[in-house]
């Protein structure tokens, strides 16, 4: 997830301070944190045990299964995976208002690739041992605590572990499990956790679409049948022209041009040529004005690739047909939580509790699904410290993970109304 912060200077609501303080005196709290700190060498091993289970994009059944061994080995009821592959496992309450903590499964690693996981004093080091190994870890962190701790609640919890957050994933995993009829309105607050860390909350959805554009032409050979027109030399006229659109500072939009592929050799004009966009903002209208303009620029530029061939003259000799598409590849909608809402005055009331200091940011996660449709849903992370992200020499470092887990836990419990 990229991020970016905003200035936040809200106070924190009294009321959820209060609350926030009846939950962490409970003396089924005191015993959670213990089991927490207690646990912090079976935590890392659970960590290293999931990352070196392949789980690339479209694949993550076999983590799945581990994890759903491990919800049923920490006693939650009625554990399932549901036709997309999220695994699910439910710790009853006394209503029919879920609170939900969700953790990624799936990695940006392709299957093959070399998982290569291990230990060095407190950090551990391999693809994915931070996103999310450090996410999922701190969920089965809070259901032990939760569960060993005994702690009484008035709302009940589901843990997911969802597929499909990252790249091509697009979100399909938080996107079926929202337009499931018994998930859709029973789920009342959706924390997810995404990496390490503990100084964020992700209120913010940043959207994004994502298309490849792929253009076709005759193809030929570059000295007999020169003036045909040229698929690569169309995408070149269209970057030029999209890539001079302007965007706003505010609200932030950007636009990338990710890959570029086509041809088949020096002396051949290529058949096709296609490259792969993406567009960001946190407002829908910047981004669907993006999208018409990359349109029209695909438009344009194979006018006047036609219109270049016609002069060149030889059209007559070989049929044109130049064709182009735009394919969606991703489609991530934006949104953001109401400055009010419940779970930013929880979060806020919690942190200041635990004496954290943490920014309210802007990104991309699991939380665009609930927070585009109107549900309140936070980003935070899962404790300890992390880097090299969505790299093979990403690592986590388990120091202050406790801190992390706290959090979620405190921030659960008082959206549950934990009882004494
Ligand atoms: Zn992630």
């Amino acid at each position: 997830m990229a991020l970016s912060s905003r200035p936040d200077a809200t106070p924190v609501a009294l009321a959820a301070q209060q609350e926030v303080a009846r939950v962490a005196m409970l003396p089924q709290t005191r015993s959670a944190f213990h089991c927490m700190r207690e646990h912090e060498p079976r935590l890392a091993q659970w960590q290293m045990e999931m990352a070196r289970i392949p789980a690339p994009p479209f694949g993550e059944t076999a983590r799945g299964e581990w994890l759903a061994e491990k919800f049923r080995e920490l006693g939650l009821s009625d554990v399932y995976r549901d036709e997309v592959g999220n695994i699910f496992g439910i710790e009853p309450g006394k209503s029919d208002h879920y609170v939900a903590l969700s953790a990624h499964i799936d990695t940006v690693f392709p299957a093959g690739t070399p998982l290569n996981v291990r230990q060095q004093g407190s950090r551990l080091y391999g693809p994915g041992v931070s996103d999310n190994g450090a996410g999922v870890t701190a969920m089965l962190a809070v259901i032990a605590a939760i569960r060993s701790a005994g702690v009484r609640h008035q709302h009940p919890f589901v843990f997911i572990g969802n597929v499909g957050e990252e790249g091509e994933g697009d979100l399909r995993g938080m996107r079926h499990i929202f337009s499931t009829p018994r998930w859709r309105d029973a789920i009342r607050f959706n924390l997810v956790l995404d990496g390490a860390g503990a100084e964020t909350v992700v209120a913010e959805a940043l959207g994004s679409r994502r298309f490849e554009v792929i253009v076709r032409g005759p193809g030929g050979h570059s000295w007999s049948d020169f003036g045909a027109p040229n698929p690569i030399v169309v995408l070149a006229r269209a970057i030029g022209m999209f890539t001079a659109v302007p965007v706003p500072a505010s609200p932030k939009t950007t636009f990338n041009i990710g890959t570029i592929r086509g041809g088949t050799s020096v002396n051949s004009i290529p058949e096709s040529a296609s490259m792969r966009v993406d567009i960001r903002s946190t407002s829908m209208g910047e981004m669907e004005r993006l999208e018409q303009a990359l349109r029209q620029a695909m438009e344009r530029a194979v006018q006047e690739e036609t219109s270049a061939t016609e002069k060149k003259g030889s059209s007559q000799r070989r049929p044109f047909g130049l064709s182009h598409e735009l394919v969606e590849i991703g489609n991530r909608p934006a949104g953001e939580l109401d400055a009010g809402a419940r779970m930013l005055q929880v979060i806020r009331a919690v942190d200041a509790q635990l004496g954290n200091v943490a920014q309210v940011q802007r990104a991309s996660t699991d939380a665009n699904i609930p927070l585009s449709l109107g549900r309140q849903a936070i980003a935070i992370g899962g404790g300890g410290s992390g880097g090299g992200a969505h790299t093979l020499q990403e690592w986590f470092d388990c120091s202050g993970r406790e801190l992390g887990l706290k959090r979620i836990f405190l921030t659960l419990l008082t959206l549950a109304e934990a009882e004494s």
